[in-house]
């Protein structure tokens, strides 16, 4: 049943739905800074998984930091690879997931972002980082940054060129603590003036009384230049970004939870076989260029 669109899971349009669907498969591939997770581009739905791991390549050093540091959200999210694995899994549908920390170099920051590679974060000082010149800068760009914003864009043009514009989710995780305050949500959408397929997945995992759903927290979705900037918004692409609480899937129960959990609104929202077409509402952030 490899390669149904997401909206025909479980539905008793399946045989018919399965039958009739055009197929255009993904391969799956990798490389160092990326994996792509195989699926149906024609599924209407890509993931992406900007900060899937926690991976600095041994010639960094650690980039000066105790080994303590990479398993903290500083180096990556928490459990937001194990989702994203589970939900392409669940629909047939391709992913792309970095193979970098975060730490080297954030894919989900614009180049020109002062934070595209941390000096300082939470509390930590990054030594490794901090007296990095230009020639480091571009290596950094030229070997993990470009080749999984290509990942990225080449799952988007697979997805287009099927004729079924495909709507983007991007999976993250957040620390249910930030500067010794307990966050109170389970989960957030974050999102920039597309509200078609942020407005709906909120609604729809808010429809569970006892999740506390933020709507852009516990971070503001509008960042110009980030990955859905670069890739949704410029182009008129229908897109959300999901942020769970780390320690509701750090462990495989967890995320077998919320892979059932976005699964169904993703179900509901009927993406296989009713995709958003292409349609530009700006930013929040000012003019899109
Ligand atoms: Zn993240």
């Amino acid at each position: 049943m490899a390669g149904r669109g997401v909206g025909h899971y479980h539905s008793h349009m399946l045989d018919v739905a399965t039958h009739s669907a055009p197929r255009s498969p993904v391969d799956g591939r990798d490389g160092e800074a990326f994996e792509i997770l195989p699926g149906d581009a024609a599924g209407g739905l890509v993931l992406l998984c900007d900060h899937a791991s926690n991976h600095v390549p041994p010639e960094y050093g650690a980039l000066g930091l105790p080994p303590s540091e990479f398993g903290r959200h500083i180096a990556y999210d928490i459990g937001a690879e194990a989702l994203t694995r589970g939900l392409a899994a669940r629909f047939g549908i391709p992913a792309a997931l970095s193979r970098f920390s975060r730490l080297l170099i954030d894919p989900n920051r614009g180049l020109d972002d002062p934070t595209l590679i941390m000096k300082l974060s939470d509390g930590a000082v990054v030594p490794g980082n901090a007296r990095i010149d230009a020639a480091e800068r571009e290596r950094r760009i030229a070997r993990f940054y470009r080749p999984y914003d290509d990942a990225v864009l080449s799952l988007i043009e697979a997805g287009l060129a099927t004729g079924r514009v495909p709507t983007i989710l991007s999976v993250h995780s957040f620390t249910p603590i930030w500067r010794g305050t307990p966050r109170p949500w389970h989960a957030g959408v974050l999102w920039d003036a597309d509200p078609r397929f942020a407005r709906p997945l909120i609604d729809g995992l808010a429809a569970d009384p006892a999740m506390v759903i933020g709507d852009n927290e516990p971070y503001l979705g509008a960042l110009k230049g980030d990955t859905l900037y670069r890739h949704a918004t410029r182009r008129g692409i229908a897109h959300a970004l999901l942020e769970v609480r780390q320690d509701l899937i750090a462990d495989p129960a967890g995320v077998a939870e919320w892979v059932e959990r976005v699964a169904k609104v993703l179900v509901d929202l009927d993406l296989g076989t009713s995709p958003h077409g292409i349609e530009h509402f700006g930013s929040l952030t000012g003019p899109v260029a």
